[in-house]
């Protein structure tokens, strides 16, 4: 049970259940507008709601292919990607430069001065930099994803985006919802915000952790729980706040595996005043706000996977081709051939994701809630499969420093830069797990609403008698529907060419996964939840679905362009992709997942640790999660341990 209603900062006692609650709370529940993803998961694939890819204007066509044009111009010249890596920082010049180029507010409508660009150009913008080092794309995209501008445009007000929209354009910002006992459960979330007797006012404590941009950051967005009083609700509430109020202390800046450049920070807020005007959307609503910012903001991550794979690609053909080993070039041997194909594929599938995605944001006639999700989850996860498979195309000059190979003569290839680089991808903005569970959720959203009182424990009889009614009338209808479709017809999708065959599989198997949905909603009803891991592999096919979709449909766009080409690729991404399919499906119902909770739950029970026998653990003494308490900085008069650097 929560112990801790008030303004105090302490940790937060929160048990599964309320966290669940919080979760849900925060949930976008309503579903106006179709939804590709959604539609999948209940069998029915849906492809004209992606084909034909939704075009942008012409005109902001050639303004974004302008933009771009002087991005890159700006990138190859004025840009030097190891040198951010050798001294952990962004220069001053790169970045303001950046600003200068207006690329903190490319997806800023121009009315606050922005360039006011679609969403395609904004991935490839963050495609491009982040090739060049992938700190400077975190450094956009924790800004404009995620930072201040993104949720002041979907939730503030008029007055709000008036006054702080103009200030994002050359300004950096950040977003503060991490604190060191809260991660990915929000419901633990300490820092308060305490409002003022004339209701003015807010005054924020607590600390926040691993705050991207924090460091420099000139503008933050701050989630903090406003206690519940009389006639308040209280509640995780958003608040704009201005990086130089009294009170902001930023006390470290994090160094970590990969993006070395990022200026991240730790932040204690203490005793800080912010005007009762800063609050964005009503108290309480702090969660839901950020939570439906991610929703579109996630596909940031997916440009960046994306790019790297491209570049993946560029180097394995480059370095394969001229690496002779055994009598051949290395990417002769099978074994390395397997890879090249891997990653050709992939990043192919992975830029297909994007553009979909992408131009379904622009369009912004669909929900694309699920595809944005599936997109980071996806291309976090090859990604990172990709970069390593790089690393081992290049055997020992893989983990090789591009530096250490270019002190030696030769190519600087930073290959295990970008694996290290790759890594957060799978923890930060929504960890695999927890996406897997957040798609898991809207995926069953359907039946949890047409049937969830069945299940409910806490549902009287009347409540469940109601449901069975419901459930018993929209099952009727649907179950029959998952039995054929267009995907048995041999002539289904014809207009794909070579690729209707990979269609009429996704058709089918959209088909078996929403049965096998059913299934396990049937047979677990409320305890499915528990049963993470067969709920990750139905996510999953769905991922995989969705992108053989999106490759099929992304190719035939190409198709004038690039003629057969693309249709190659599309090819192998697909049938590397059913294999997948047809693995996950398998292991639905074979696996070893109740071996292996007895087995986790006896090396926490300590049975194991004679393993551990033989070792030394080099880690430095202190305790797992640090202090969250509130008050004045330990380091008194202590403004920014690390000074903000001239310009910025
Ligand atoms: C470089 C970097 C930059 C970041 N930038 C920002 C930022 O700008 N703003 C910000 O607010 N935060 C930021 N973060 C924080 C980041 O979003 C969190 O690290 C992330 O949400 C995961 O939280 P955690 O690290 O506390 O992991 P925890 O929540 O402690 O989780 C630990 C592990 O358990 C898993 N897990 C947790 N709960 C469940 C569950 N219910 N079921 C199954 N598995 C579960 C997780 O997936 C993870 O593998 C950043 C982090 C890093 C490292």
């Amino acid at each position: 049970m929560a112990t801790v209603d008030s303004a105090s900062t302490e940790t937060r006692q929160v048990d599964a259940e309320e966290a669940r609650q919080t979760a849900e709370e925060a949930r976008e529940t309503k579903w106006d507008r179709p939804s590709f993803g959604k539609e999948l998961f209940l069998g029915r694939l849906r492809l004209d709601l992606i084909d034909p890819l939704p075009g942008s204007d012409p005109k902001s066509e050639a303004e974004g292919e302008e933009f771009i044009a002087r991005l890159r111009e700006f990138c190859e010249t004025k840009i030097d990607g190891q040198l951010i890596e050798r001294e952990s920082r962004i220069p001053d010049d790169v970045v303001n430069g950046l600003k200068s180029l207006g690329a903190l507010g490319i997806k800023i409508p121009k009315e606050y001065g922005g360039l006011g660009l679609p969403a395609v150009y904004y991935h490839r913008g963050l495609m491009l930099v982040s090739t060049v080092n992938p700190a400077l794309g975190a450094l956009l995209s924790a800004h404009q994803s995620i930072g201040v501008p993104q949720p002041v445009k979907m939730f503030g007000t008029e007055e709000q985006k008036k006054q702080f929209m103009p200030r994002c354009v050359n300004e950096i910002t950040a977003f503060l919802l991490t604190e060191p006992d809260v991660g990915s459960d929000p419901a633990r979330l300490a820092t308060s915000a305490v409002p003022s007797e004339d209701g003015n006012s807010y005054t924020l404590n607590g600390v926040k952790l691993w705050t991207t941009n924090g460091v420099f950051a000139d503008l933050v967005v701050v989630m903090a729980r406003v206690p519940k009083s009389e006639g308040r609700k209280g509640g995780i509430t958003a608040f704009v706040v201005d990086a130089d109020s009294p009170g902001i202390t930023v006390e470290n800046r994090n160094a970590f595996m990969g993006l070395r450049g990022i200026e991240n920070g730790v932040t204690r807020f203490h005793d800080v005043v912010v005007p009762a005007e800063n609050r964005i959307g009503k108290e309480g609503e702090g969660l839901k706000i950020a939570l439906t910012t991610l929703n579109t903001g996630r596909l940031s991550l997916p440009a960046t996977c994306a790019a790297a794979a491209k570049w993946c690609l560029k180097i394995a053909r480059e370095w394969s081709g001229q690496r002779v080993q055994w009598g051949q070039p290395v990417g002769a041997h099978e074994a390395i051939a397997s890879k090249i194909s891997y990653i050709a594929a992939t990043a192919f599938g992975l830029e297909a994701v994007l553009e979909v995605s992408g131009r379904l944001a622009d369009a912004d006639r669909h929900d694309i809630r699920i595809e944005a999700a599936l997109a980071k989850l996806y291309g976090s996860e090859h990604g990172w499969l990709v970069a390593d498979e790089l690393v081992q195309i290049r055997g020992g000059r893989g983990y090789e420093t591009a530096e250490s190979l270019a002190a030696r003569g030769e190519r600087g290839v930073p290959a295990e830069q970008v694996l290290r680089d790759m890594r957060i991808n799978r923890i930060f903005e929504g960890s695999t797990e927890i996406m897997r569970l957040l798609i898991a959720r809207e995926a069953v959203d359907t039946h949890l609403s047409v049937a969830g009182d069945i299940v409910d424990p806490k549902a009287d009889t009347k409540r469940k008698a109601r449901a069975a009614a419901k459930a018993g009338g929209f099952y009727a209808r649907w179950l029959p529907s998952l039995v054929t479709g267009k995907g048995q017809l041999p002539g289904g999708f014809g207009d794909y060419g070579p690729l209707a065959e990979h269609l009429r599989f996704v058709e089918r198997a959209s088909r078996k996964l929403a049965r096998q949905t059913f299934y396990g909603m049937s047979r677990w009803q409320a305890k499915l939840e528990h049963h993470q891991l067969y709920l990750g592999r139905i996510v999953d096919i769905g991922a995989e679905l969705f992108a053989i979709s999106a490759t099929c449909v992304y190719a035939k766009s190409l198709r004038d362009e690039r003629g057969d080409s693309a249709m190659e690729l599309a090819d192998s991404f697909c049938r590397q992709s059913r294999k997948r399919v047809d693995e996950l499906f398998e292991q639905l119902w074979h696996n070893t997942d109740a071996g292996d909770r007895s087995l986790a739950k006896k090396v926490l029970d300590g049975d194991y640790t004679w393993m551990e026998d033989g070792i030394i653990d080099p880690s430095i003494e202190g305790p797992w999660i640090g202090e969250n308490n509130s008050g004045p900085s330990k380091r008194e008069n202590l403004r920014r341990i690390v000074p903000p650097a001239n310009g910025r």
